[in-house]
């Protein structure tokens, strides 16, 4: 990878909030996941999850293809997201319009927040409204009910940023060096990161202008699985 493209990830991971996230409940219309992913993605949101139940009809994974630098967990349903996100020590807001729901501008998300979005026709269901700890709403003040879900996604996430960027939250880098050299690898070396998946061989390590500095016995591995590759072609 080039100097640049490395300083540039760099950059990216650097300012990865892994105590921010959404997760979508049954969100699924392709264009919408898509959307919401990119905002995630440009405010700083390392990994997101999701809940596909079949009862929806919708496939696991749906629309996640290209987003690679925004990860996705997803749960068998509510009750495990929501719990797995407590468990880390996030509160859980969900976007919901009821009488019971605060201004979303009045939360305090420089805390450890995870923020759930729901259906695009039923919003959240009623168990994920009784399990998170606070509903939150974007006021509405036309004739429409409600807006699009990616639109909602967006305008909480930008607040959540302005809070975190004015606490300084992006002057501190979250993630571990392990994982960005994961990263670093995956995204600067994808066709490379694919054979060491292939071949079970260890990732190696990204030096500091973005080159591999693997020892021998590492390029010779790959070398090899490229011969191979080669002889089944030729
Ligand atoms: N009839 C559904 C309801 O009453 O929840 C509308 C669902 S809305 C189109 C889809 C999702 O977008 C909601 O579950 C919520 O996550 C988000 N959303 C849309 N408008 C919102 C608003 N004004 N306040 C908070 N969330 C909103």
């Amino acid at each position: 990878m080039t100097p640049e493209r490395y300083q540039r990830i760099r950059n990216m991971l650097a300012q990865r909030q892994t105590d921010l996230t959404v997760c979508l409940e049954n969100v699924h219309k392709p264009h919408n996941v898509s959307a919401v992913v990119r905002t995630c993605d440009a405010i700083g949101i390392h990994k997101i999850h999701a809940i596909w139940e079949e009862r929806y009809g919708i496939r696991r994974g749906t629309a996640m293809g290209s987003e690679r630098w925004v990860g996705v967990d997803t749960h068998r349903n509510v009750g495990n997201a929501i719990r797995a996100l407590k468990s880390n020590d996030m509160q859980v807001l969900v976007t919901h319009l009821s009488d019971k729901a605060v201004d979303f501008r009045e939360v305090d998300y420089t805390r450890p927040t995870a923020i759930l979005f729901g259906q695009e026709k039923y919003g959240a269901t009623d168990d994920a409204i009784a399990l998170c700890d606070q509903e939150i709403v974007i006021p509405m003040v036309g004739m429409v009910q409600s807006l699009n879900v990616s639109v909602a996604a967006a305008l909480v996430l930008y607040e959540a940023q302005r809070q975190r960027q004015n606490a300084g939250m992006y002057n501190k880098q979250q993630l571990s060096e392990a994982e960005c050299q994961r990263i670093l690898f995956e995204g600067g070396y994808p066709v490379l990161a694919k054979v060491c998946k292939a071949r079970d061989l260890p990732y190696p390590p990204i030096d500091g202008q973005g080159n591999i500095a693997a020892d021998e016995g590492w390029w010779e591995k790959i070398q090899a699985h490229t011969n191979a590759v080669a002889s089944l072609n030729a």
